[in-house]
């Protein structure tokens, strides 16, 4: 049985109808870049993240950066970040003119470890940003009192976290701001590249709106110096039309991944996501840890079971930021997640017989190895 990564393509053919309808009404009314169905999609989002305020943008790359420029940070200050993240949180923080500052992860969910942040900060410190990893959120609590105890932001990276929860609250609603990519593969996913902030702070929001708009509220009259940051119109559309079935998705993901511990849970050489007791995870990724993770991907390739790896490379150790000086052995578990993790097929549409036929061939790889 062939059992591929993702599948975009099941997606769009269960909603194709209405996605086809929603891109031929922006064509028709030619609102290509931003515009009315960006709007609109603004105004779905920020509810469904318990937030007052979104801003629809480029990318989720684009999203993090517009929020750290928009709260002021750049040249000569220091962010507080974890290098088990994709590149694009330190990416943002190198590029707003601010310094990243890694810390380790904690080894259940390999997010921020909270009892890390204190010693990282220093009088150049201005913000924190948790990556709700896989779709999982870090623990806020601690991390938003730290912040205000010193006085720092917290953006959280919400890109891999559409819709999860932490003690009933969304991702993106816990710090100042909270970013989001739409990015095809995400849990949320456009036609293209998106991306979005979300904030309770109307006057950030309307900072943000200006700036990804070249810094003008009036057209060719312009207040800062801004940038293009703005959504495509189709993608609003798309957006919109697909945020009606994401809760749906969600837990047809939580369901899969429900299945997939009841039948991977007794095999002692594999470590299954733990979903901690105050979160809800959307298992944007559903990454395994195994100390045999090279042999354990061959095999399963090798019965046409495809798999990921999120991410072989902790970004410290990244060639982009070898400058830094950081070598192996400074953040333990997040190189040592790097080293194991194994990402197993995870989408809504995939069903019980794939994932029965992914388990199985699991256990015959650690019987006979
Ligand atoms: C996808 C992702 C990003 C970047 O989003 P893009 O839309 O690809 O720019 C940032 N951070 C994390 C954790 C991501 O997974």
């Amino acid at each position: 049985m062939k059992v591929p990564f993702l599948d975009l393509k099941a997606q769009y053919l269960s909603i194709r109808n209405e996605a086809d309808q929603a891109i031929q009404q922006v064509i028709d009314k030619c609102a290509f870049a931003g515009g009315p169905f960006v709007e609109s999609f603004e105004k779905a989002f920020a509810p469904y993240c318990q937030c007052k305020e979104a801003v629809g943008v480029g990318s989720g790359t684009d999203a993090l950066w517009i929020a750290l420029t928009a709260l002021g940070i750049g040249d000569g200050d220091e962010v507080i970040t974890v290098p088990a993240s994709f590149i694009a949180t330190a990416e943002a923080i190198s590029f707003s003119g601010a310094k990243p500052v890694f810390i380790d992860v904690v080894q259940s969910t390999c997010n921020m470890n909270p009892d890390l942040i204190e010693a990282a900060i220093t009088s150049r410190t201005k913000a924190i940003i948790p990556v709700h990893l896989f779709g999982q959120m870090a623990d806020m609590d601690p991390i938003m009192k730290i912040a205000k105890k010193h006085n720092l932001f917290v953006i959280e990276d919400a890109c891999q976290a559409h819709g999860a929860e932490y003690k009933g609250r969304r991702a993106g609603s816990i710090g100042d701001a909270g970013c989001f990519s739409f990015y095809p593969g995400k849990n949320l996913g456009a036609y293209g590249e998106a991306g979005a902030v979300v904030t309770n702070n109307t006057e950030l929001a309307e900072t943000m709106r200006i700036f990804r708009d070249h810094g003008q509220s009036k057209k060719y009259y312009h207040k800062m110096v801004g940038w293009n940051g703005r959504m495509d119109g189709i993608q609003g559309a798309i957006l919109e039309i697909k945020l009606k079935h994401l809760c749906a998705w969600n837990d047809a993901r939580r369901e899969n991944a429900l299945i997939y511990k009841e039948l991977l849970d007794d095999i002692d050489s594999i470590l299954l996501p733990v979903e901690t007791s105050h979160t809800k995870h959307v298992y944007h990724i559903y990454a395994i840890r195994t100390e045999s993770r090279d042999e354990l991907i061959a095999h399963l390739t090798g019965k046409e079971i495809s798999c990921g790896i999120h991410y072989p490379v902790p970004i410290h150790l990244q060639e982009a930021y070898k400058t830094m000086g950081l070598t192996k052995g400074i953040f333990p578990v997040s190189e040592k997640c790097a080293d194991e993790f194994v990402s197993l097929p995870m989408y809504p549409e995939l069903n019980k017989d794939q994932i029965e036929y992914i388990a199985q061939e699991i256990k015959r790889f650690t019987v006979y190895s």
